[in-house]
């Protein structure tokens, strides 16, 4: 086996405890590889191992690889902060965007809804007192999440976000199931919660996590800036 087949089937058998753990069904969890920084080729490699689910974050990595890889039924998940106006092109290839933080760019995917398929979005939360994070404050939730549910072409799946360094996780997680309890009295489909990252996607099982983040535990140490 190769490195990197050995570490995602670590990965995926350290989920499995999580979700046994957690008392859970296996079903409910989607693991996401965030490839970011790595070549297509690795992402090649991994579509060979069976991964299906790919996440980036930066859109002009995004669109190459996705158009490289075209030939691939995978699916890309757009988890990193996204300008208003690469809204049109992101469409094209992402089937969701985790890092709904803003009105603007809610209004912006459903302008570039071109009437192909209906783009997941995810309501990301920001859990520090830090206004340059991504992500909105707990009291801004219903708001955007109204904003979400009004805008053509767009399916509201859940909350996301990212555990704070100086936060226990489990506790950080605690507060994201938190505010997915309250969005779900706004939408009770919106059962969604993407949360988890290689250092605590077993925190985030426990905490009800549904989709997994997860990058350098699979895909090794990523390639320093280019
Ligand atoms: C890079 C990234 C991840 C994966 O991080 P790892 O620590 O490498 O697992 C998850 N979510 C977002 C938003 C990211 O930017």
């Amino acid at each position: 086996m190769s490195a990197l087949a050995d570490r995602l089937a670590e990965t995926d058998a350290r989920i499995a405890d999580a979700i046994r753990d957690a008392g859970r069904d296996p079903s409910e969890i989607t693991r996401i590889v965030v490839t970011k920084f790595h070549p297509v080729e690795m992402v090649r490699e991994l579509v060979g191992l069976g991964v299906r689910d790919v996440g980036e974050n930066r859109h002009q990595e995004a669109q190459a690889k996705a158009a490289e890889l075209a030939d691939v039924a995978l699916r890309w998940h757009f988890v990193g902060q996204l300008q208003s106006k690469k809204a049109r092109q992101v469409r094209r290839y992402a089937v969701a965007v985790h890092s709904l933080d803003r009105g603007s760019l809610v209004d912006a995917l459903a302008e570039a809804d071109a009437g192909g398929p209906v783009l997941d979005g995810f309501l990301q939360l920001n859990l520090t007192d830090d206004l340059g994070r991504g992500g909105v404050g707990p009291d801004d939730v219903e708001a955007l999440a109204e904003r979400i549910l009004a805008a053509p072409g767009l399916r509201l799946r859940g909350v996301m976000a990212v555990a704070p360094l100086d936060e226990e996780p489990r506790r950080a997680f605690a507060r994201v199931r938190a505010a997915s309890e309250r969005l779900r009295h706004l939408e009770p489909s919106a059962t969604a919660i993407s949360a988890g990252m290689s250092e605590d996607f077993r925190e985030a099982v426990l905490e009800g996590a549904t989709h997994l983040r997860i990058g350098t535990a699979i895909t090794g140490k990523r390639p320093q800036s280019r």
